[in-house]
């Protein structure tokens, strides 16, 4: 039997540290348990939520009114260079994990916070990599109605682009696990690599209470705003996409602070909370800043942050 907690604070399992209570709360560690928790949530009329490692995520300040599902599944098996792996686990053990075992490939996602199903759903990535490259199916279950159906996704069917996925896109998906791909590689330069990134990672990116990126970085069409980006950073913007960050930072938003959250100095795509700040806060934070970009440059930018119980 599993423990369905009742008005459980959600800000502590999220990397923001904002948000109010969930309702109803059960942490889940295989898929018997998982069934358990969706009966309890079809008989009880509930809306669910499923959480992985909360760091993409912003839950309001009035919570979550249903039950909040942790996934906390965590077996995985390696055979030869595949890396079969439950979606509870953290995606820094399966890095982890790859570079014990001379495993290359998955170097890019050192430093990503969350779960392997976290990842999945938002195809994250960094330095070049992202889970489709790495994906060779995903085990999902199905909500459809009264009825849940568990079904193997090759790659061709996970539907993967710009942060996303089709389990991002089909309401009712719960990532149970993963069958990744990797290739025999040389440890110590797995191990290079990794350091390298990590040192990036620590002189690009603040420390705090923060969701990561807040935004995806746009495709820009205003030619003059590219040319600035070039001239500015003397790269060319692949596909005319420019990193958010330098369209927030080029706004003057630098800094700029509502409530207990504030953009940060160190990397304008994240917002920091300094231990007060409400959902309130961000919300107003990046409405302003979605409104100048709009106005301003004409271009329209979307979160990459979840907005949860609004
Ligand atoms: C400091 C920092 C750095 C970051 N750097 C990067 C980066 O370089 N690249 C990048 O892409 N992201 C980055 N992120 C964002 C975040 O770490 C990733 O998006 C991560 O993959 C989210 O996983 P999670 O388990 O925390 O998901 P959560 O935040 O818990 O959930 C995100 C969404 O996924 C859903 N979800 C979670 N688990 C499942 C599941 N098993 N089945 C179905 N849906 C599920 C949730 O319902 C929610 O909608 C960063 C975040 C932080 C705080």
């Amino acid at each position: 039997m599993i423990d369905i907690q009742k008005n459980i604070p959600l800000a502590p399992l999220t990397t923001f540290k904002i948000g109010g209570p969930a309702k109803f709360f059960a942490e889940v560690k295989n898929e018997t348990e998982l069934l358990e928790a969706l009966d309890f949530a079809k008989e009880n009329k509930l809306e669910i939520f499923m959480l992985g490692g909360g760091s993409n995520i912003l839950f309001s300040d009035k919570g979550f009114d249903g039950l909040v599902i942790r996934l906390l599944n965590t077996k995985y098996q390696i055979l030869n260079t595949k890396i079969e792996c439950d979606a509870g686990l953290q995606l820094s053990e399966v890095v982890k994990l790859a570079k014990e075992n001379s495993l290359t490939g998955l170097e890019w996602a050192v430093g990503i916070p969350g779960t392997v199903g976290g990842a999945v759903r938002g195809n994250a990535g960094a330095f070049g990599g992202e889970m489709a490259n790495n994906v060779e199916s995903v085990r999902a279950l199905e909500i459809s109605g009264n009825r849940t159906n568990i079904v193997e996704y090759k790659k061709a069917d996970c539907n993967f682009s710009y942060r996303n996925s089709f389990f991002k896109e089909t309401p009712g998906m719960i990532v149970l696990s993963a069958k990744l791909k990797v290739t025999k590689g040389d440890k110590e330069a797995i191990e290079k690599r990794m350091q390298e990134i990590i040192k990036i990672r620590t002189e690009h990116q603040p420390k705090g209470f923060s969701s990561g990126s807040v935004f995806k970085n746009p495709i820009v069409e205003n030619q003059e705003l590219l040319e600035r980006f070039a001239k500015d950073t003397g790269a060319k913007a692949k596909d005319d996409v420019i990193p958010a960050g330098w369209l927030i930072e080029e706004a003057g938003f630098k800094g700029k602070k509502i409530g207990g959250v504030m953009v940060s100095e160190k990397h304008a795509n994240f917002f920091i909370n300094d231990g007060t700040a409400t959902a309130e806060d961000v919300i107003i934070l990046a409405g302003i800043i979605k409104q100048k970009l709009r106005e301003h440059y004409d271009v329209p930018i979307k979160e990459e942050i979840m907005y949860v119980g609004f």
